[in-house]
């Protein structure tokens, strides 16, 4: 199978995979335990701790471990709601494109009383800083953005953001899952105040991640129990998951340029080819984007019948679509750029990495014309379209 779905996962690398093993087999004890066996755990979890530190530029004691991005995600929001209540301060900045658990996090708190502002993200999906600056007010406890978005790939001007909101005093939240090991992070040149990343973006395990929170900024704990994480997340922590996760980021930190040039070409090359399909357009920026990140819209198809027809041909890749109980919602994220309801639903998100081989491209550019043309012959709704009953908008 050729694999072009690392946006939603990616597979681990031979170095992370190094480096959970031992956790697994020598070093399986408890950090918190006072004997040998547990402190050499404990010591594993400090230098991970350390390394992940050194790829952010920041303290080791600034990185709080956590189950995923989701987690991280969900922990900063209702840490920085729950202190902008202390202030009196009910609102947060955000865009209308972000992950889902950054949304549904807003969700929540707006029936607690918040109020949200979600920036419109504009066609080619990304928003300004003089956007930030004009919704900041008095009362704005939070502005929360994504570094890079994980559908279509566009990046945010995040260190110009994070300037206008240190300017501001306003806590600034960046969900840098999908840049994380892929694009440079400085959270102290970025000024960033709390950054949510995930293990499984780079190649390293899933079911574990981290939030960096600034120094001086109140956390609060989403789970009771015992001490872990300096009080901030209880539970055992993760050790084989963690020294593996530490392990990808500094491999995925040290070969960041030759990646990034390696993958930017084969996407370049994906793009050119794909936008050779009549009545197709790309989604997000065709420059400022993801490495890895190729999303098409191709008029008069189902995405998840491209998916399915795909998949027989050997090709992973996503939609935009998410089939929710029976019901086809299409993605929240090419609507928010602009894309009408019939076209939003033939979407299609191939995600690459440095593991993707030339002729794996080459391969998607015969099949994807291939299957759309397939799939359009036997459409109602391209009938309409080449008969004129319908305008094309594409
Ligand atoms: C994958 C992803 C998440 C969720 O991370 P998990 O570790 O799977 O919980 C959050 N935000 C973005 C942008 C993502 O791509």
């Amino acid at each position: 199978m050729i694999y072009a779905d690392n946006a939603a996962t990616t597979k681990m690398s031979p170095v992370a995979l190094a480096a959970m093993l031992p956790a697994l087999e020598d070093n399986y004890g408890n950090p918190s335990s006072l004997h040998s066996v547990g402190q050499h755990a404990a010591e594993l979890l400090q230098s991970a701790r350390e390394a992940m530190a050194r790829c952010l530029n920041c303290k080791p004691r600034e990185i709080l471990f956590t189950s995923g991005g989701s987690e991280a995600d969900n922990q900063a929001l209702l840490s920085a709601a729950e202190l902008g209540r202390l202030k009196g301060k009910k609102h947060i900045i955000s865009t209308a494109f972000e992950h889902h658990a950054v949304l549904h996090s807003l969700k929540r708190l707006e029936k607690q009383g918040f109020e949200v502002t979600l920036l419109p993200v504009g066609p080619t999906g990304t928003v300004t800083a003089q956007q930030v600056k004009e919704a900041i007010r008095p009362d704005t406890c939070l502005v929360t953005v994504m570094y890079a978005n994980n559908e279509i790939g566009s990046i945010l001007p995040i260190e110009e953001i994070g300037a206008v909101c240190r300017e501001a005093g306003v806590l600034f939240h960046t969900d840098a899952v999908q840049a994380t090991g892929h694009l440079p992070i400085d959270v102290k040149a970025q000024h960033i105040d709390m950054l949510s990343l995930s293990g499984h973006k780079f190649h390293g395990p899933k079911g574990v991640g981290a939030l960096y929170v600034r120094q001086g900024v109140p956390i609060t704990s989403l789970i009771e129990g015992g001490a872990q994480e300096r009080g901030k997340r209880a539970g055992t922590e993760n050790v084989p998951g963690i020294a593996a996760m530490a392990a990808a980021l500094e491999d995925a930190c040290a070969h960041m340029e030759e990646n990034r040039a390696k993958v930017t070409a084969l996407r370049d090359k994906l793009i050119a080819g794909l936008s050779q399909i009549p009545h197709s357009a790309l989604n997000g920026d065709p420059v400022n984007r993801l490495p890895g990140n190729v999303n098409f819209c191709f008029e008069g198809i189902e995405g998840e019948s491209l998916l399915l027809l795909l998949d027989d041909a050997g090709i992973c890749a996503s939609s935009g679509s998410a089939c929710t109980s029976g019901s086809l919602d299409p993605s929240h994220v090419l609507l928010a750029i602009g894309r009408p309801h019939e076209v939003a639903h033939g979407s299609l998100r191939l995600s690459l990495s440095e593991w993707n081989q030339p002729w794996e491209i080459d391969h998607i550019l015969r099949e994807v014309p291939r299957v759309v043309a397939y799939l359009r012959s036997m459409s109602p709704v391209w009938k309409d379209l080449e008969s004129g009953k319908k305008q094309f908008m594409l």
